[in-house]
Order: structure tokens, then C-alpha cells, then sequence
């Protein structure tokens, strides 16, 4: 997801839907469960070896080229608080090109760089998915080329075998840079008007490419409204598949590029940590979250941990993480996301052996 306008679309619609979508809630399997921790995750969108921002805004000011030292200090802060979640890795940045091959005006030994950092030191803690494959515009899977519309334009009218082989191939290329994928994640809100053919899809293409019996998708914020569940949306039970729609329950709260002044943007930032977890003990939105019993998922974006350059947004993660450890000290525990995920099953479901 990315743009402002947009996940504020979509914050409301997945607010007005909440209440007709079915809850299923299942046992909790895995071992947080019997740790008696509640599991916390972040999602981190828009990921990759260049800004998305900078083709997605024109005019948008920012070092394009992600430096391969930032990346490092990113993952230096996931190692330091344990953190765990969803980490995008866009298939093909921006129309730029392959990751799997070279992409247009970065130098191969940046991108190597890049993906050899979230192999080995993201992908041991958070999840990876593409997130389609452009973040941009629709790549056109016959000839080659890019289409005039962008990609949540796309999914809206593409037919299901097209939409099975584009994601097919977003999963092929991370399979190909050693980044298997255990979802995928919507850019801005699409197939937010398709949401069975698209959880469809997802299905057919990750069982084609890992043959996993979960998988799941990110197509929701409910920023600070109504917080919204974990919920199955589709199932293959010939060979116990299970698609889950995961949401984050929480805005982008590093995300504050169109702010004028520094000191406006720490304030924001500060502001919204104090939201999530007051240092003073009042509930805030995590507390109220776990109260719930609703999936603690939190929200951001390459760009807001970059900043046009400065890490601004990582300086933020620094202190959110700092602040979660000291209001809630060992009580919660960081996941990954296909953890959160699992929650959604049945008792007694997805357990089996994966095919091939
Ligand atoms: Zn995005």
C-alpha cells in the first residue's frame, strides 16, 4: 500500500465492511500460543533497492537509490528489538525491470546488495511478499511491456487465469532471488473490488509456485477506527488450502512526507507512538487491540522508515519499539505474519504436510 488519499479510502471501506464480514477465529497453534504472549507483528510496504515513492509522485524529493547502508541499519533494528512481520520486496520496482535479472539505471552490484541484505539478515525474521508485481503499472504478461493503467486499476477487470499467471510470476522471481513468499500484499487497495477472484487467484498461483496450505493476503487498514479480524477468504479443501485476508489495525504512523517542518514531523511521530502505547500506563490503541482480542498488526512503509534519506521513519521505529518494551515488557511477543494469519484457521486445519 502507498498514498496517503488512498489508504484513507480504504481505512473506511474496511471499516464499513467489518461488521458483515465474518469473524472465524480459531485455536491458536503455533508456539506463542502455549507462551501465554500475545503475538505483535509490523508490516513494512512498498519494500525495495529504490524509493517507490519517486516514480509513484513525480516531483516526489528524495535520494532515489535506497543505499544499501540503510538497508543494513534497517535490519540492525529488526536484530535489535527481535522484531518480526511482513517485509514487501517489490518483483519489479517501479516498471524498472526483474530484480531476478537488473533493473534500469541501478547498478547490479546495489540490487545484489540489497536483496543479500533481506536474504539473509529480514527474511530469518519477517515474512516477504511482492506486492503485485510494479507497484505502478500493469505489466502486460504477453508482450512484455507496461500498460497505461496502474495495477489496482488493473486487477479490476483482468479475468481470473490472467491474474493466477501475473501472480504466478511475482512469486516466481522472489522464488528465483532465494525470497520464497508466504503472501502477498495489495498495492494501494486493489482487488479491494474483486476480493473472492483475487483471494482466488492467490490461491492457485502461491499453491502452483510453494504449495503451502496457508497463505494470505494485506488489503486492510483500520487505521484508528473500528479494528478489524483475521478472516478466511477462500479455501481449496480438495487439498486443504486456506486464503486469509490479514489487516493492519493501525495507520502508517511514520508517515508524515507531505508535513513542512522537521519539528511538525517528530511531534507527529511522537504524537502517534503515544498513541499506540502511552508511556504513562493509559490504555492506548495496542492495549485496546489486545483487549479485544483483535490482531495487534502494525503498519508502515519503506519510504516513512527512509524519508526522503534521513531515516526518520527508522528513527521513529526505534523509539516505538523502545516504548512497546517498556510498556508491555515480555508480555507480548514479535511474529512474523503468517502467525497472525494462523489464528484465522479452524482448530485442527493447515496442519498437514505442504506438497511439493
Ligand atoms: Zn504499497
Amino acid at each position: 500500500m502507498a498514498l496517503m488519499s488512498r489508504r484513507r479510502m480504504l481505512g473506511t471501506a474496511g471499516a464499513g465492511l467489518a461488521a458483515a464480514v465474518p469473524v472465524v477465529l480459531g485455536q491458536q497453534k503455533s508456539g506463542w500460543a502455549s507462551s501465554g504472549k500475545t503475538p505483535i507483528s509490523l508490516i513494512i510496504d512498498d519494500g525495495g533497492p529504490v524509493d517507490a515513492m519517486f516514480y509513484m509522485h513525480p516531483g516526489y524529493e528524495t535520494p532515489w537509490i535506497v543505499p544499501n547502508a540503510f538497508t543494513e541499519r534497517v535490519a540492525a533494528t529488526f536484530e535489535r528489538f527481535d522484531l518480526h512481520g511482513k517485509f514487501t520486496v517489490l518483483p519489479m520496482p517501479s516498471c524498472l525491470g526483474r530484480i531476478d535479472k537488473s533493473l534500469e539505471r541501478v547498478p547490479q552490484e546495489h540490487l545484489e546488495g540489497f536483496l543479500k541484505i533481506v536474504r539473509e539478515r529480514i527474511a530469518p525474521l519477517f515474512d516477504i511478499t511482492p506486492e503485485f508485481l510494479t507497484h505502478l503499472a500493469a505489466y502486460d504478461l504477453k508482450s512484455g511491456k507496461y500498460q497505461h493503467i496502474f495495477e489496482d486499476a488493473w486487477i479490476s477487470r483482468a479475468p481470473l487465469e490472467e491474474v493466477i499467471d501475473y501472480f504466478v510470476l511475482a512469486f516466481q522471481i522472489l522464488k528465483n532471488v532465494g525470497l520464497p513468499a508466504q503472501g502477498i500484499t495489495s498495492p494501494w487497495n486493489s482487488g479491494i473490488d474483486v476480493e473472492k477472484q483475487y483471494a482466488q487467484a492467490l490461491a492457485e498461483a502461491h499453491w502452483k509456485v510453494y504449495g503451502k496450505k496457508l497463505t494470505w493476503y494485506f488489503l486492510y487498514v483500520s487505521e484508528w477506527d473500528q479494528p478489524r479480524r483475521c478472516t478466511v477468504e477462500y479455501t481449496a479443501p480438495e487439498r486443504g488450502q486456506t486464503v486469509v485476508s490479514v489487516p493492519a489495525n493501525a495507520p502508517d504512523i511514520f508517515w508524515c512526507m507531505e508535513l513542512p517542518t522537521q519539528s511538525e514531523k517528530v511531534e507527529f511521530i511522537h504524537r502517534n507512538i503515544d498513541r499506540l502505547a502511552p508511556a504513562d500506563g493509559r490504555p492506548g490503541r495496542i492495549r485496546q487491540l489486545i483487549e479485544g482480542g483483535y490482531p495487534v498488526v502494525l503498519l508502515t512503509h519503506w519510504q516513512s522508515l527512509y524519508h526522503r534519506g534521513t531515516g526518520l521513519g527508522l528513527e521513529g521505529l526505534t523509539a516505538l519499539a523502545e516504548r512497546i518494551q517498556k510498556v508491555f515488557g515480555d508480555s507480548l511477543r514479535w511474529v512474523p505474519l503468517t502467525e497472525i494469519a494462523r489464528t484465522a484457521l479452524p482448530a485442527g486445519s493447515g496442519s498437514g504436510p505442504d506438497h511439493g
